[in-house]
């Protein structure tokens, strides 16, 4: 069979299929206590979603769903929860048979393949509203780690590359997928953290031929560098993780402009928000195809970022993700936060993978981080957008997000447009209160129009403008 980024569309969609059908019937509907819930709210059975048409019917749903009072305890309820007996139930037939083998003859041994199928060891951070530890079984890490040499492909990096990481030590999906990606593909990775002094000393110790840089503060990171002359005339590739929006990408390469004696290209890397797989741009393309997926491994798809329903015709989308094949925290059709332009099943015309991608893609642009005047806040802009629409008291909206002319902080402010006959203040109270309960907070302001108009602009949807 042709390698995983070459497979026709047949073979392609033969594979996910069946992989769909093992996930959903063999994993996440009998094992995970919030997917086993929600089908049955929602009355369907395992049957109905392990296929990749009854999955495109599933609801789509996110860290709100799962944690709808804000308590990221929820998340557990994510997490495969399967016994022993339930493991033999389910085990595909070579890891069942083995696992009887050694059963009989090595009683220890045969713990050590359920346990390594289905017993979380490893945890990183996710979450954008709220926090929550997203777990991995060690079966998973392993799917990482190849996954991870799959990423030196896309990347066009070898064994040969010596990596020299500058993101913030943090329990991170991306953080983790890195390391194991390293491992996976055999390359040397080092990680001082994101502090400049510990950079500059590890870049002087070693050749680093990739460098990676946050998106944010990127920039002035490897400004930085440049300036106390750190060793960087090695560096081939410039890894940036985030992925940059075009303002931070131009920023970054600006500031390798300063890099003596080497052209390194600029490629991005992105996790997904609750995701373990590292999607990234390929070498060929210097950035211009967008972020490859693993068709094999996952199924990427888009909705409507207001309504959450299936997209129209226009973008921009926000990314929906069901993993295929991890177990650990298991996720169906789930809302990343990340808004793309598209998803593109052709070819890349630039490496000629057949593989997704995902273009213009704003990392977490639902969830916007924002300083308001009371503090920082993340705002959910679809929690809100669920709050606002389909109301009696309101026939129109906008959610405007901009910076105050009077101290610079951020301000979130919801215009709305009552019908006829609607008190202007009741309006204002009622919709600042069910803000408080959909999103967890209350909106800088809430202006009630008065002359018929809203705001119009370009933003992440026709309704949330930025
Ligand atoms: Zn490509």
């Amino acid at each position: 069979m042709a390698s995983w980024d070459s497979l026709t569309t047949r073979q392609l969609t033969a594979q996910r299929e069946a992989a769909v059908r093992t996930q959903v019937l063999d994993a996440v509907a009998p094992f995970s206590p919030f997917w086993r819930s929600r089908l049955s709210a929602l009355g369907r059975t395992a049957k109905d979603v392990a296929s990749l048409s009854g999955l495109r019917e599933l609801p789509a749903a996110g860290e709100r769903d799962v944690c709808p009072d804000g308590n990221p305890s929820g998340a557990a309820g994510l997490v495969l929860q399967a016994k022993e007996s339930g493991y033999a139930l389910h085990a595909d037939g070579p890891a069942l048979r083995k696992a009887l083998g050694r059963r009989l003859t090595k009683p220890d041994d045969y713990r050590e393949i359920v346990e390594a199928d289905t017993r979380p060891t490893s945890y990183v951070y996710a979450g954008q509203a709220l926090r929550f530890p997203v777990a991995s079984t060690r079966s998973d890490l392993d799917v990482v780690a190849r996954t991870g040499a799959r990423l030196w492909q896309v990347l066009g990096l070898s064994r040969a590359d010596i990596v020299v990481s500058a993101l913030p030590a943090a329990s991170s999906a991306l953080v983790q997928a890195l390391s194991l990606a390293a491992l996976g593909a055999s390359s040397p990775l080092f990680a001082p953290g994101g502090q400049v002094e510990q950079v500059v000393s590890t870049l002087n110790m070693v050749d680093a031929t990739v460098l990676v840089l946050p998106a944010v503060g990127g920039a002035d990171l490897l400004g930085h560098l440049t300036d106390v002359g750190a060793a960087l005339s090695s560096v081939t590739t410039v890894l940036v993780a985030g992925p940059p929006d075009p303002h931070e990408r131009s920023a970054i390469a600006d500031a390798m402009a300063g890099i003596r004696g080497a052209r390194p290209v600029l490629l991005a890397v992105h996790v997904p928000d609750g995701h373990r797989l590292p999607w990234a741009e390929c070498r060929e393309s210097g950035g211009s195809t967008g972020l490859h997926t693993y068709p094999d491994l996952e199924v990427v798809e888009t909705i409507d970022p207001e309504t959450g329903e299936q997209a129209g015709q226009e973008g921009p989308y926000e990314v929906v993700l069901t993993q295929l094949g991890l177990r650990g925290t298991a996720l169906l059709r789930w809302r990343t936060g990340d808004v793309t332009d598209a998803v593109e099943e052709e070819a890349c015309r630039s490496c000629g993978r057949t593989v997704p991608r995902a273009l213009g893609l704003h990392g977490g642009a639902l969830v916007p981080q924002l300083m308001l005047r009371t503090g920082p806040q993340a705002a959910d802009l679809r929690a809100i957008a669920s709050a606002l629409s389909g109301r009696p008291d309101v026939t129109d909206w906008r959610v405007v997000i901009g910076r105050s002319v009077r101290d610079g902080t951020d301000e979130l402010l919801v215009h709305v447009l009552p019908p006829d006959g609607v008190e202007q203040a009741d309006v204002a109270v009622a919709v600042a209160r069910d803000l408080r309960l959909a999103a967890g907070m209350l909106p800088s302001q809430v202006i009630v129009s008065d002359d018929g108009r809203l705001p119009d602009g370009t933003g992440l949807s026709q309704r949330l403008l930025t």
